[in-house]
């Protein structure tokens, strides 16, 4: 289990006791709910993109076994998180799972080799 997933968990469990506080609420009027629904939206968004990074980390860790043992795997897509934020201008030279983007990632980050 990795940090992501018990974060996303307590998110989940968070969400639904602001659902429950929020319905509880509605006995004193209809209005009273929208905070409490409104939190546990959030920590069901919060808990979701938890889950998400949760995946992501396994997946990484599966491709990253699988490159050790010598499987050659393809790589994951996005290939790496800084190039899905970065819209792939720029890679992860540790943990992108393309190896043509380590290399080159290696090229640029040493002024030495550019040269
Ligand atoms: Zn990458």
């Amino acid at each position: 289990m990795t940090a992501y997933r018990r974060t996303a968990r307590a998110f989940v469990l968070g969400a639904g006791g602001f659902a429950a506080a929020g319905l509880y609420s509605t006995t004193a009027g209809p209005w009273y709910a929208v905070p409490g629904l409104y939190a546990a939206a959030f920590c069901a968004w919060c808990s979701a993109r938890y889950y998400t990074a949760h995946h992501r980390a396994v997946a990484e860790s599966q491709w990253e076994e699988r490159h050790v043992l010598g499987r050659d795997p393809a790589p994951l897509n996005p290939c790496c998180m800084l190039a899905r934020h970065s819209d792939g201008a720029a890679h992860d030279r540790r943990k992108c799972t393309d190896l043509f983007h380590r290399i080159t990632s290696d090229l640029a980050a040493d002024p030495r080799s550019s040269t």
